[in-house]
């Protein structure tokens, strides 16, 4: 595998290997059985592939949480390799950044509702730095994981604004044995902690068994319900969204999420389902 820190050194690379199917994986880094099933599916339907490893500050609203995103690159390095990744990219802070740069992207409603109610100016760093990102590598396809379901639609609304010429992959949520999404946040979680933890897809599961049974309110309810009452989790949201608008589902609705984020001790974690 290449590694490579500057943008000078991959786009250099990237122009001599000539005209390839490049397929893309942005990620923070401290990776897991997750990220690596999009190089998995990235290897098959490309030439090369491209991993990228970026702790983005401007993506973070909490400086806490930037100071304690674990930061593992060796064994980064060393779990790429085994799934034969092609090149990664890791670059610096200043490489990616100037100083006191702008950035604003009208992305419409889905910047403000769901994850962008609780993280405030998230999506808009998570769109500067994919916006980069793009730039420099100019993949063919950009390989995204569901279990970050609203950064897949802001990231869609964005290639479509400025029409860029990448395919959109959404990868199915990898999960540990029992149930729980894997994240590399999971890392923070106590053993207690990752017991409680296991509610959030024990809920979504439960809403996607009693879909046809109750309604859209009730199920709502009953899922908070369920969230609050487990020791040690603070749910934030519960939601039967709309699939493309984010927006609460509907009688016309092709395609509805369960989405949901909570608090289990120290940390914040998210998970979703796909309900039809
Ligand atoms: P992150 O490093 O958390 O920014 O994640 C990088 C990419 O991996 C994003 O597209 C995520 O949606 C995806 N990802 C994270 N966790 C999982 C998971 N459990 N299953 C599948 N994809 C994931």
């Amino acid at each position: 595998m290449k590694i490579f820190t500057t943008r000078k050194q991959i786009q250099e690379y990237l122009l001599a290997i000539g005209n390839k199917k490049i397929g893309f994986v942005p990620t923070l880094g401290a990776l897991h059985n997750g990220h690596l099933s999009l190089i998995k599916q990235a290897k098959q339907g490309n030439d090369i592939v491209v991993c990228s490893i970026f702790v983005n500050p401007t993506q973070f609203n909490d400086p806490k949480d930037l100071e304690n995103y674990p930061r593992p690159i060796e064994s980064d390095i060393a779990k790429l390799s085994a799934v034969d990744c092609d090149i990664l990219f890791n670059p610096g802070v200043t490489e990616i950044y100037d100083d006191n740069e702008q950035w604003h992207l009208n992305i419409g409603q889905l910047e403000f509702l769901l994850e962008g109610e609780f993280r405030p100016g998230h999506y808009q760093g998570v769109t500067q730095v994919v916006y980069k990102l793009l730039d420099i590598v100019k993949p063919t396809a950009l390989y995204m994981g569901q279990k970050d379901y609203q950064q897949f639609l802001v990231v869609s609304k964005m290639v479509e604004i400025f029409k860029l010429p990448v395919k959109m992959v959404m990868c199915p949520i990898e999960r540990e044995p029992e149930g729980l999404a894997m994240s590399s946040r999971n890392i923070h979680l106590s053993a207690d902690d990752r017991q409680h933890a296991l509610i959030l897809s024990k809920t979504l599961n439960w809403v996607k068994a009693n879909f046809d049974i109750k309604n859209v309110y009730n199920l709502e309810l009953e899922a908070m319900n369920m969230l609050q009452a487990e020791p040690g989790v603070e749910p934030e949201y519960f939601e039967l969204a709309d699939g493309k608008t984010l927006l609460p589902a509907n009688e016309s609705s092709q395609t509805i999420v369960a989405l949901t984020a909570a608090r289990i001790g120290k940390t914040r974690l998210i998970d979703n389902m796909l309900m039809v």
